[in-house]
């Protein structure tokens, strides 16, 4: 295999494998890498300005990739799929959105999340393992389906949604605020609380939803990037399953978000905002090397201050990129690979013990690629603030890093709060009281204020009152 990265049989024009960490590849992770430059040169660049004018959603895109085995890509070989690792998962998004298209990159990303969900508990289910079998040759798309409108990124608490036991199965409600892929998908990997929850947040399950179960309204979806991956909200409006849908034991929900959805979801996503700030790099070097200030006779690349961007840039990227995949090597050293006959064994949970180290990879990438994006821009001066040269899609496109759940605020504070205070205190579900916290508001009350509040939460606790407010 040629070490000369080509473009169309010449030499690429943005930087050389040089600059990639080729070395954590296996022969044939770079083959597939190579074919997968080839198709975004050939197909899913041009298509990426299409999805971004119009919001088209890249089916075209991701049709392709079914042609090519990847939708199948963490599927094992047995059932049909290509058995590659954590380290191929990242490789694959982030060469999607540098050379390609980023809103095909992160609709993949929400597949791959879904096919690890699905994965981790398709030992015993014929549906999941049909799907997995058929996953390429039908072309069937999956995505995660998480967030909730009255808790935004908090995905993890789901208040409007539900699900019930029922004689043939469950029925199953569900709003979300958003859900990349939602109307277009073939199928949906949804959390609920659990049939039996009983108040307790923590108490979520898994189901899988089928297209025709869901309600979307795509034309209503717009956004300031990403704009193919039609992140609109859709509804589940309590549609009975059958028993065989639920994807895991009952109450299997936050284990798989530690050990899949997480874990997957923060390597790939991340990979994806490397990849765009890859793509931007890459463009400026091509138009600062060509553009040329007749008065000085000098290119635009030749000014110290452009060569310090791009050197910074490319420093900084590298650096969010070498901690993303040697995350993917440490979840391959974990899983043997991405093993998934190790969930046979159901409380395994070899992934998990990473999250904290996924966190930060995901808040390092979103952080860089905001920054790596201005400082592309100003590289290329006004031409980059037109359309024309790509600068400005992936510039909108980068945007959604920080702001996608779990956001950079949450990950940066679930850092501080963990290395601080612990693990306990993070309270996803907003279970632990702080008696800090509490104590401190008590004093400012007076001997009256206090009354009330006793007699209100007296009130509460002998079930005459709803909720203090
Ligand atoms: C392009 C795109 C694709 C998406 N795709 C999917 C998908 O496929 N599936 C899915 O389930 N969801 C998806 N989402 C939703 C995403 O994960 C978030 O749920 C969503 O962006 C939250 O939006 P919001 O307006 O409710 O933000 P809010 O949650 O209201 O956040 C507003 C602000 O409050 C901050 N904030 C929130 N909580 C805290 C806290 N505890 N401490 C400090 N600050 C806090 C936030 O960081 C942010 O700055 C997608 C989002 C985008 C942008």
């Amino acid at each position: 295999m040629s070490n000369k990265k080509t473009w169309g049989g010449e030499e690429f024009w943005g930087l050389g494998f040089e600059f990639d960490p080729q070395w954590i590849l296996t022969d044939e992770q770079k083959k597939l890498q190579a074919a997968l430059i080839e198709l975004c040169r050939t197909t899913l660049r041009a298509n990426a300005v299409e999805s971004d004018a119009r919001l088209v959603y890249p089916r075209k895109n991701l049709q392709e990739l079914a042609k090519l085995g990847l939708l199948g890509l963490l599927v094992p070989k047995e059932l049909g799929g290509m058995g590659q690792n954590h380290v191929c998962a990242a490789m694959v998004v982030e060469t999607l959105a540098r050379y390609g298209c980023a809103s095909t990159a992160m609709c993949y990303t929400m597949h791959l999340g879904a096919v690890a969900a699905g994965l981790l508990r398709h030992h015993d289910s014929p549906v999941l393992q049909d799907i997995f079998k058929r996953i390429d040759k039908d072309c069937l798309i999956g995505t995660l389906s998480y967030s909730d409108p009255e808790t935004g990124s908090h995905f993890w608490y789901p208040v409007s949604s539900g699900a019930e036991e029922t004689p043939n199965g469950w029925r199953v409600r569900k709003k979300a605020s958003w859900t990349t892929s939602g109307g277009f998908a073939d199928w949906y990997i949804v959390q609920t609380t659990s049939p039996n929850f009983g108040g307790n947040y923590a108490n979520l399950s898994c189901f899988l939803i089928l297209a025709d179960e869901v309600k979307s309204d795509p034309a209503n979806w717009n956004g300031l990037g990403l704009r193919g991956n039609q992140s609109g909200p859709i509804e589940i409006d309590n549609v009975e399953i059958p028993r065989n849908r639920l994807v895991g034991p009952v109450g299997d929900g936050a284990t798989s978000n530690d050990e899949c959805v997480d874990p997957f979801f923060l390597l790939c996503s991340s990979a994806c905002w490397n990849g765009i700030a890859l793509g931007m790099i890459d463009i400026a070097k091509s138009h600062t090397t060509r553009k040329t200030h007749v008065d000085v006779g000098m290119r635009v690349a030749d000014y110290p201050t452009i060569q310090d961007y791009v050197g910074e840039c490319i420093m900084d990227t590298n650096a969010a990129r070498a901690l993303d995949y040697q995350m993917g090597q440490a979840l391959d050293a974990a899983t043997n690979n991405c093993d998934w006959s190790l969930h046979e064994e159901p409380s395994a949970m070899p992934r998990a013990q990473y999250l904290h180290w996924m966190w930060q990879v995901k808040f390092i990438a979103a952080k860089n690629v905001a920054h790596v994006s201005d400082k592309m821009l100003h590289a290329c001066g006004g031409t980059g603030y037109k359309p024309a040269l790509g600068i400005e899609r992936y510039l909108r496109d980068a945007k959604a890093g920080w702001v996608m759940g779990p956001t950079n605020e949450v990950l940066r504070q679930f850092v501080g709060k963990m290395a601080l205070l612990g693990t306990q205190s993070l309270d996803y579900w907003n279970q632990s009281l702080n008696e800090r916290v509490l104590n401190n508001e008590l004093k400012k009350l007076d001997a009256d204020g206090k009354r009330q509040l006793a007699e209100k939460l007296l009130a509460e606790a002998n079930g005459k009152i709803a909720s203090v407010a």
